[in-house]
């Protein structure tokens, strides 16, 4: 299958990833992942972002978008 579509994903509007995850939640490709960006170890981290890491799977649904209640993420068609 050929992936038309790229997830663009703003740190500056998603500011609360580990609490809100509602993207990961409703996507039906599993596009989303959350992580840690800064791992110290054995230290608990204090951040966590949320990544369209698998987005050669997205197949363009809008669902994330929709429940995006920060406006963090777009779609942006492949030409
Ligand atoms: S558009 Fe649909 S398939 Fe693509 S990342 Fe969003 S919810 Fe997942
Ligand atoms: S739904 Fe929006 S605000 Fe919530 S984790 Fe996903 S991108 Fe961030």
């Amino acid at each position: 299958m050929k992936n038309h579509y790229k997830i663009k994903w703003s740190n500056e509007k998603c500011t609360d990833a580990f609490n809100c995850a509602k993207c990961l939640e409703v996507c039906p490709e599993a596009v989303f992942a959350i992580y840690a960006p800064n791992r110290e170890e054995g230290v608990a981290p204090e951040e966590y972002v949320i990544s369209p890491a698998m987005q050669y799977f997205c197949n363009g649904c809008g669902a994330c978008l929709a429940v995006c209640p920060n406006d963090a993420l777009k779609i942006i068609p492949k030409s």
